[in-house]
């Protein structure tokens, strides 16, 4: 229930960011309205975290809740390689004693609600059902926000503060032309969800698993879930996958074909529902924050699904952004300049994130050749695949990967 007509704060959309970024400032005493415009619990995209999304969990203080969530516990990442070679998984607690050495697999629909009533808990005033149809932005503070409530009707509601984290929508980045696409990186996705599909059982510990077709002109991500069903996606160049004439389910199928790795792990397996489909959705933005408002997660950009990062790097900037804007609204300075404070460090982290997704996609590039010339790099890459990007620098794995990828790009040999 929208009970006031200003507040200092606005959070458009109640994903992980906007969830976390209204929490962190209804804690410190700020009024915060969130609002999303499905009913929540709503389903989503993105059920693979990293395991650095722990240390945001603790801070909010829902780790116990995530245990006993019934979420499926993802104790790592497996490669499966074009040629059909299952690598050993990379099985996070080997290489890590912290306690965010796993993660969990999540139903979206569950984890983001327990998100949503974490901001309740915080103090924030939580309104579903309730879109955001236009905002105002004003020089000098006290932007417009015009909503839309589940009863149709329409309200103005005026706030010192926007936190963008409308995912995909990026209505802010949107609105003043800040989205840049990646032009290498015009991906899609097709996805569905299956029962008596292939699980680790036998004591094996529950991983992500990252399969490359034979062609390596598409990958699969296989991600079972607690609910006893696996998510399965498939992701290549759009016009790849979604510009041959084809139905969805016949481009999944014959990909299928392509991939002996899912072939196996399906061949008991019945699709429950139908496909989904994303396109186009990496991009970055020219700016982050600006007076009276700040971007958070999708809504400031998203790099590709391939190491599962888009979650985690939404609490993060949720966190960040959060502190940011909560230090602003107390301190009487909201300006693009204290709101974004955090951008340069949390792009310090994400560019190394990018990186690493942009050498998955070179095809004639392996991890594994790599690894076996620059063993010394193992640590970095396990900090690139837990998330480790912020408080440590995995970059010098770069002064080796990058002349790597120079020459592979140029068709020259390298000595594995
Ligand atoms: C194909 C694919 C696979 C992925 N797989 C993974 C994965 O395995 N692991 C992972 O970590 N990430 C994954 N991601 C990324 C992940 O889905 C996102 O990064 C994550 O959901 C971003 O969270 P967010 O809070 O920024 O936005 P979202 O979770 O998208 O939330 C934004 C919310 O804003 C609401 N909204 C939008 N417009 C309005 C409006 N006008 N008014 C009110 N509300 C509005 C939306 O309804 C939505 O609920 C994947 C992404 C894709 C495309």
């Amino acid at each position: 229930m929208i009970a006031n007509r200003s507040y200092d704060c606005i959070v458009i959309g109640a994903g992980p960011g906007g969830c976390t970024a209204a929490a962190i400032v209804a804690e410190q005493g700020h009024s915060t309205l969130i609002v999303e415009r499905d009913e929540v619990p709503r389903f989503h995209v993105g059920e693979s975290l990293m395991p650095e999304s722990y240390w945001i969990f603790e801070r909010l203080g829902i780790v116990r809740d995530l245990e006993q969530a019934g979420f499926t516990r993802k104790h790592g990442v497996q490669f499966v390689s074009a040629g059909d070679k299952e690598t050993k998984p990379f099985v996070f607690a080997e290489h890590d004693d912290r306690p965010s050495n796993m993660s969990w697999h999540v139903k979206r629909a569950d984890f983001d609600k327990l998100l949503f009533d974490t901001a309740f808990n915080r103090g924030a005033t939580c309104s579903d059902q309730t879109r955001v149809l236009d905002i105002e932005i004003k020089k000098k503070g006290n932007h417009l926000v015009r909503l839309q409530t589940a009863d149709g009707k329409e309200q103005e509601i005026s706030t010192k503060v926007i936190i963008d984290a409308s995912g995909q929508s990026a209505m802010i980045a949107s609105r003043l032309e800040l989205k840049e696409y990646y032009p290498d990186l015009k991906k899609a996705a097709i996805w569905g969800y299956f029962e008596n599909a292939q699980r680790a059982g036998g004591g094996n510990p529950e991983v992500t698993c990252i399969l490359n077709t034979k062609s390596k002109d598409a990958w699969f991500w296989y991600i079972p879930l607690g609910d006893g069903t696996v998510s399965v996606g498939l992701v290549g160049d759009n016009d790849f996958l979604l510009k041959r004439g084809n139905a969805p389910a016949k481009t999944f199928a014959e990909e299928v074909k392509n991939c002996p790795g899912i072939g196996r792990r399906l061949q008991d397996a019945t699709q429950v529902g139908k496909f989904n489909i994303a396109k186009e959705f990496s991009y970055t933005t020219s700016q982050m924050a600006g007076n009276g408002w700040v971007l958070v997660g999708d809504a400031g950009g998203f790099i590709d699904p391939i190491y599962s990062s888009g979650v985690f790097l939404a609490l993060k900037s949720g966190v960040m952004a959060g502190e940011a804007v909560a230090e602003g609204l107390h301190t009487g300075d909201i300006s693009g300049k204290q709101l974004g404070r955090w951008a340069d460090e949390y792009e310090s982290g994400v560019k190394w994130i990018r990186k690493l997704v942009r050498a998955f996609y070179n095809k004639n590039f392996s991890f594994g050749d790599f690894m076996k010339k620059h063993p010394q790099h193992v640590g970095n890459l396990t900090d690139l695949l837990v998330g480790r990007v912020f408080d440590r620098n995995p970059g010098e794995m770069f002064d080796d990967l990058d002349p790597w990828l120079e020459k592979l790009a140029k068709g020259e040999s390298v000595e594995a």
